[in-house]
């Protein structure tokens, strides 16, 4: 299972199939990791730096973190992909109502929010077939990628439905690298 949170100055992975329950999360973070709810991650629960100090201490990197460089991932499920978006306005102001256009760098809002990265997937009898990853070079190297790729598998998985990943890089997330 693979699940991704992202909140304020951070974004987090879960990977249970690495997860050894060995609990340093828990004892780190107790107001942010808690297996008794569900879901059993909540970042607004305590400060970043807790947060990022408790998953420094995972033994398995079940958890990995990276700092969330004002961008925020969602799932656009209508156009099979999920969009990274920059937001020169906090995110609590960011409102409905994106047009978006062919290609990565040519997405034009309506509430002052930039894409600036996309991960397209096909529907398919077999599972979500993942065939692109692409962020803009400018903001390459912040995770920005791997979150998109975690947006697509935590769907695909809460519908039941298998990941085929096409796309190299999204390969790569899936075999745990
Ligand atoms: S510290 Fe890592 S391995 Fe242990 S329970 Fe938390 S996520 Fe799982």
């Amino acid at each position: 299972m693979h699940r991704l949170y992202e909140y304020g100055d951070i974004a987090v992975f879960w990977d249970s199939e690495k997860c050894r329950h060995a609990k340093m999360c828990v004892t780190g973070s107790p107001k942010t990791f808690d297996i008794q709810r569900k879901p059993w991650i909540d970042l607004t629960k305590a400060p970043t730096m807790e947060i990022w100090q408790a998953i420094e201490k995972c033994p398995t990197k079940a958890l990995t973190c990276v700092y969330a460089h004002e961008v925020t991932t969602e799932l656009d499920p209508d156009n099979c992909r999920s969009v990274a978006y920059i937001s020169a306005a906090p995110v609590s102001e960011v409102t409905s109502e994106t047009k978006y256009s062919e290609g990565t760098d040519s997405t034009s809002t309506t509430d002052n929010r930039k894409q600036i990265g996309e991960c397209d997937f096909r529907r398919t009898d077999e599972g979500f077939v993942i065939y692109h990853t692409e962020v803009l070079p400018e903001y390459e190297g912040k995770g920005i990628a791997r979150r998109l790729v975690f947006r697509l598998l935590e769907a695909a998985e809460k519908e039941g439905m298998k990941v085929i990943p096409v796309c190299s890089y999204a390969a790569k997330v899936l075999s745990g690298k």
